[in-house]
């Protein structure tokens, strides 16, 4: 692989903190990234690489065949990316990816993503693809350890969250693998992991309101150390009377904590709600 050190130095750029520049210096891990990241995909499919950096990712998805278009928000970045001959076959976007036009980019063509995404901006953005109409089949992205642990995370364990429901709620989550701080330059201070995530066929529970649906998980996980009833209580615009009826309607306990319900338990939960 290029070695991502010496063509910034060769183009006189410094790594900045501000854009989560860390860059993959371990050429196995682009490639397998890059294998994750086709594996099983639709004839057609389209692939979205995510803050591209210095293209170690990019070539590597250009050498599994993929039909890439590469987004990259720091613009000397973008002109050293251009210069690449090895990237020719890809299309490269100077944009912001918080603010991109997924819709007019994808069309109606199936799509993935593919990433060794900015840490400062990773969870929020996995939240927006999985979330908005029409986004991706799969995800395969490199964030850090924790949040690979909060999205892979089974209720009941101290990682679960209301990210690990609204990610699970829409897509299959795998950990993939876990790379030490020298696979990159500079090296960050955390842990990295690759994890995969797939559309499900239809989401993992069936709700009436979703709207409410996602306000009872957030209330649920508000206050942690509260009991369910008292956080959702405080979290909801919503007698607690009525919460406590809705509760007993879906076989729940109120003294549980939030972080004892699966999916199907916030499904029936909100239903209940919704039936007021
Ligand atoms: N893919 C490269 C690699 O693996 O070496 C770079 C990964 S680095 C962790 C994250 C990259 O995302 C940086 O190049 C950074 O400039 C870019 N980036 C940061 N914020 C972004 C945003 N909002 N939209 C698009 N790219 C962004």
């Amino acid at each position: 692989m290029l070695s991502p050190r010496k063509l910034l130095a060769l183009a006189g750029i410094r790594p900045r903190k501000r854009y989560g520049q860390n860059f993959l210096v371990n050429g196995s891990a682009a490639r397998r990234i890059a294998r994750l990241s086709v594996a099983q995909a639709r004839p057609g499919t389209r692939m979205l690489e995510i803050g591209a950096g210095t293209g170690a990712l990019t070539i590597a998805l250009l050498e599994e065949g993929a039909d890439v278009t590469a987004l990259e928000i720091d613009p000397e970045l973008v002109a050293l990316l251009r210069s690449l001959p090895e990237l020719a076959a890809a299309r490269i976007v100077e944009a912001d990816a918080s603010n991109f036009d997924y819709r007019a980019w994808s069309g109606t063509d199936a799509w993935r993503v593919a990433g060794n995404l900015p840490y400062n901006v990773a969870t929020a953005l996995m939240l927006q693809l999985v979330e908005m109409d029409g986004g991706p089949d799969a995800l395969t992205v490199m964030v850090q350890k924790d949040v690979a642990e909060r999205l892979t995370a089974s209720p009941g364990t101290p990682a679960y969250g209301s990210l690990s429901v609204a990610i699970q709620y829409a897509m299959t989550v795998k950990l993939a693998f876990t790379l030490a701080p020298q696979s990159f330059f500079p090296p960050p201070k955390v842990y990295s992991s690759v994890v995969e995530l797939r559309r499900r066929a239809e989401p993992a529970a069936r709700v009436r309101d979703r709207t409410l649906f996602w306000k009872v998980v957030r209330g649920a996980f508000a206050y942690r150390r509260k009991t369910l009833v008292n956080s959702l209580a405080l979290s909801l615009d919503i007698d607690r009377a009525a919460i406590v009826r809705a509760l007993e309607l879906s076989n729940i306990s109120p003294e549980l904590r939030g972080e004892r319900l699966d999916l199907s338990d916030f499904a029936r939960l909100a239903d209940a709600l919704a039936e007021g």
